[in-house]
């Protein structure tokens, strides 16, 4: 959850500045990330709701770390403690032992916090763990023939349960950590306009929490955000470029934005920027959660961006308020004249969010908008969908 599709930047259409600023931005990476110091966390869903949304603000020295509306922060996480020990504690291992990865020594304790990802599942992570406990079951589970049956295993656990239901007599310091991949970083859509909050950059984090094979789990991640930085420590992020979810050159140029969730997210660094350069051009953001009085994000500062003019118009799909769910194509759909004569416009068309289900479905509902809307049979409809993508005016960040 919440890893998403990481777009390298192609350098075809880079203009000098941007790569300029791209070799800024070289200076940190994976390898070397940069410190940022954590500002700021609120809480952005109210007592009573059933998500837990937070809002991050990290320092950065502006000259040290640029970015644009639409980039994303990847930020390399630490293993929750208690998975940690628990890891430590079944294997009867020291956690002051030496241990190298590479050509540096660590501690155990360190490596299984900082560098490798103690938790996620995978056939590979079986099939290693298998080469020194030799498992009958395990063995079966690994057959190419029993795909299912592995990936019913698989399902909401981690590498603790291995430990824990396929104990080894005996497991090295080395052999452990040799079962697990590299600690991967986690990228998260960036929330700010670097002209709004000079130094600064904001994230808006789903925090996973769930239950699952009599265990509390946690999204390494986001668990991270919410629970092991405090106010003033710093974490360690680097900025990954996405030239595909920009805003439109000409300030002139209308946009509309789907966002539901923690899809809001760049959404809200798309109008603090068109806010910022003065953009002249209508902003239109449809936005959806559970329910009004809880999981409204940010609605203050989107009730003030109406007020100013910033924002055109906000439409809202609170899917639990009712009976029946209510979701943005819903509301794409209540107002399809009017969003088929903003696309006639040249207006770009934004979504932003869950990828599996929400961004299918808003595809669908752009599609029935332009075939009624435009008077088209399917196919000119699709035509129509794809000219729009070839133009670069429908353009995705879906996760
Ligand atoms: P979210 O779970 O995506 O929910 C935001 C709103 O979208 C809710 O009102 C939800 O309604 C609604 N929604 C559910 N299905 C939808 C659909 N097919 N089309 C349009 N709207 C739909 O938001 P979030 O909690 O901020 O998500 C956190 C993270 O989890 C994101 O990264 C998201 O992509 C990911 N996520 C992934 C999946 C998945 O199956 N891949 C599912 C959920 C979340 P209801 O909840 O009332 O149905």
């Amino acid at each position: 959850m919440n890893i998403k599709e990481v777009i390298t930047p192609d350098s075809t259409t880079f203009n000098s500045a941007q790569n300029n600023k791209q070799a800024t931005q070289q200076k940190y990476s994976r390898k070397n990330p940069y410190p940022a110091e954590l500002l700021e966390r609120v809480k952005l869903n109210a007592e009573g709701s059933e998500k837990e949304t937070i809002h991050l603000e990290f320092k950065l020295e502006e000259a040290a770390l640029t970015y644009e509306a639409g980039d994303s922060l990847a930020v390399l996480a630490h293993n929750a403690d208690d998975v940690v020990k628990d890891i430590i504690t079944l294997t009867k291992l020291n956690p002051n032992s030496l241990v190298q990865l590479k050509d540096e020594s660590y501690t155990l304790l360190d490596l299984l916090t900082r560098k490798l990802d103690i938790t996620t599942l995978s056939l590979s992570v079986i099939k290693r763990y298998n080469e020194f406990v030799k498992d009958e079951q395990l063995e079966k589970l690994i057959k190419p023939e029993n795909k299912c049956d592995l990936k019913n295993y698989i399902q909401g656990r981690e590498i603790i349960d291995l430990l824990y239901e396929f104990p080894a007599k005996e497991l090295s310091a080395d052999a452990l950590i040799s079962i697990m991949r590299k600690l991967p970083s986690r990228l998260y859509s960036i929330a700010s306009s670097p002209k709004a909050h000079p130094g600064e950059v904001h994230l808006t984090v789903g925090v996973v929490r769930y239950h699952t094979h009599g265990r509390e789990r946690k999204g390494v991640c986001s668990t991270y955000l919410a629970d092991r930085i405090s106010k003033g420590s710093k974490a360690e992020v680097f900025v990954t470029i996405n030239k595909k979810f920009k805003l439109p050159v000409n300030k002139e140029t209308p946009i509309i934005m789907v966002g539901p969730g923690t899809g809001i997210a760049p959404f809200r660094a798309f109008i603090e920027e068109r806010k910022a350069t003065g953009a002249t051009g209508k902003n239109w953001l449809f936005f959806g959660n559970q329910n009004y009085s809880i999981d409204f994000l940010y609605q203050s500062e989107w009730e003030n961006f109406l007020n100013e003019g910033i924002l055109t118009k906000l439409d809202v799909a609170f899917s639990r308020d009712q009976k029946e769910k209510i979701y943005v194509q819903n509301r794409m759909l209540d107002n399809s004249r009017e969003l088929y004569n903003w696309l006639e416009q040249g207006a770009y068309f934004y979504v932003c969010g869950d990828a599996t289900h929400m961004a299918n479905d808003v595809d669908d509902a752009l599609h029935i908008i332009i075939e009624k809307e435009g008077g088209f049979e399917q196919d000119k409809a699709k035509a129509y969908v794809k000219k729009l993508k070839d133009q670069k005016r429908y353009l995705r960040d879906v996760y």
